[in-house]
């Protein structure tokens, strides 16, 4: 590596949601800057007006914060190469795409948009597809055609134009990327003129993207795959610039894959199997669609964070569970595959366990209090604690602990019918009854003195075991769950535990 200083950029468009893709790039970008003593910085890149969503951007920042992946500058954070929101940075670019028509490295084109359809529909007729560039601009309305005079002319009258990147003909383009190696790309047979500045007065993504990256002193362009055919236009462009010497490195991140089948994940992905493929909830401003994520789903941002940073890179070795701090000491672009890697939702859950049984009793009951306040329970703290104590490795998120132990807090109202059937005899109410009667006697109410009476008055009856636990269980929990039964009466207290009996033995 150069000895430049590491600076690396997450630059996201907000234009929805982040995808679980778009936090992987921002992940592994973080990951590479701790790895290298550098720096993370967080860049909106908002110049395209029409795609702008509102609320996406602080969307982002909150993903990013609840994920841990701070940037040391950024919008709402500073830094000395402020502002980090193009629209904010609207006027500089303007300079750069004039020097740049200046140089012969661009053009004008006053070219309207109907007109471009037009060649694009005449194309089409022809089953071939318009593209502006080598074999096309010559024809067209900008000026390399038209006399420098007309050029004054049109512009003076204030006519609206574009400026266009003048690609070279018929030259080979090859950049080392630090993941893929040499890629090499044809100007003639695989580039057009794109855009570079609007009529609009904004700069494409392409010029802004570029420009900002040489004045925030990027030194590592870490992105998505879908930005590769991009990279030969960026390299022309630094060149263009007079900016080759410190133009940076680039790494394309591999695809993720959807769970089965091919090509990239998608929401539709997660729609249809049942899991989010967004950090957090969206509300979709115009529909009102609500779209699910991974914080509201219940993961933890550990496990989130750490399925995340398998999908392209591994370790080399067979560790799967790593920190984020980990992970910043190990992290390599090496050790990034070129190709795809599958998104596995089983896998995600399992990563979620992991951190889940991780967690401290008191953490856990913490997280729990909530839901149990939002279902208008209020239970000494003891008591939540005692219970996630006893149900913790039957869960994998704390949504499950509802599930695992709803009945600690409130009292059946149905019985399981299977279980009934299976389980409450004839005689089965005078049994309970009796065990009632026991269970009123016992003087230190805990989990061994109860068993201690229960079990002395069995060997008594000669009654078999099975005959009594069973629709006690059911008495008690409403099914044929949970764990030792005796642990629940001792939890549920005495009198709850008594008034269950009596309430199984009226309405079964
Ligand atoms: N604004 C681009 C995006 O939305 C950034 C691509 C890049 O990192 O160059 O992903």
């Amino acid at each position: 590596m150069s000895d430049k200083k590491v600076r690396v950029r997450f630059a996201p468009s907000p234009t929805g949601p982040l995808h679980m893709g778009g936090v992987r790039t921002a992940l592994f970008n973080y990951l590479f800057a701790k790895k290298h003593g550098g720096e993370f910085i967080l860049r909106i890149e908002d110049t395209d007006q029409t795609r702008f969503v509102p609320g996406a951007e602080e969307y982002i920042i909150e993903s990013l914060n609840w994920c841990g992946l701070t940037p040391v500058e950024g919008p709402g954070i500073g830094g000395k190469f402020g502002p980090y929101r193009q629209s904010e940075r609207k006027e500089l670019y303007k300079n750069y795409a004039d020097k740049l028509v200046e140089s012969g490295w661009a053009y004008y084109a006053f070219d309207t948009p109907e007109e471009i359809e037009a060649l694009r529909k005449d194309a089409e007729a022809n089953k071939e597809t318009f593209s502006y560039g080598i074999g096309t601009r010559e024809q067209l309305n900008n000026s390399l055609k038209l006399s420098p005079e007309i050029v004054q002319q049109k512009i003076e009258a204030g006519e609206a134009y574009v400026i266009r990147f003048k690609m070279p003909e018929n030259t080979d383009i090859s950049e080392d990327d630090l993941i893929r190696g040499k890629v090499t790309f044809n100007t003639t047979k695989s580039l057009d003129d794109k855009v570079l500045f609007k009529s609009d007065g904004m700069p494409t993504y392409h010029l802004a993207n570029v420009v900002d990256d040489h004045l925030m002193e990027i030194s590592h362009v870490i992105r998505g795959e879908e930005w590769l055919p991009s990279m030969p236009l960026h390299v022309l462009l630094y060149k263009a610039l007079g900016w080759e010497e410190t133009k940076p490195r680039f790494a394309h991140l591999p695809l993720i894959l959807k769970p089965v089948g091919k090509g990239k994940l998608s929401k539709r992905d997660g729609d249809k199997m049942g899991f989010p493929v967004f950090p957090l909830q969206w509300t979709d401003p115009k529909t009102g669609d609500v779209s699910r994520g991974y914080r509201e789903d219940g993961y933890f941002p550990e496990a989130f964070i750490n399925l995340l940073a398998l999908l392209g890179w591994n370790p080399g070795t067979e560790q799967e569970f790593f920190t984020l701090e980990e992970l910043g000491e190990i992290f390599s672009l090496e050790r990034v595959v070129k190709s795809g890697s599958r998104f596995d939702p089983e896998k995600a859950k399992w990563f979620n366990k992991h951190y889940f049984q991780q967690k401290s009793v008191d953490e856990l009951a913490t997280l729990f209090t909530p839901v149990l306040k939002e279902k208008g329970i209020d239970a000494p703290a003891e008591k939540i604690n005692a219970v996630v104590a006893e149900i913790k490795e039957r869960c994998e998120f704390v949504s499950d602990i509802w599930e695992q132990s709803s009945y600690f807090f409130v009292a059946p109202n149905e019985y399981d019918a299977k279980t009934v059937k299976k389980r409450w005899k004839e005689d089965t109410p005078a049994k309970l009854s009796e065990i009632a009667g026991i269970f009123e006697k016992v003087k230190d109410w805990n989990a061994n003195s109860i068993k201690d009476s229960f079990s002395a008055f069995m060997n008594q009856k000669e009654w078999g075991f099975g005959v009594v636990m069973n629709p006690l269980r059911l008495a008690l929990v409403g099914g044929n769950l949970g764990p030792d039964l005796f642990v629940i009466c001792e939890l549920l207290g005495k009198y709850e535990s008594i008034g269950r009996i009596k309430a199984a033995i009226e309405k079964i």
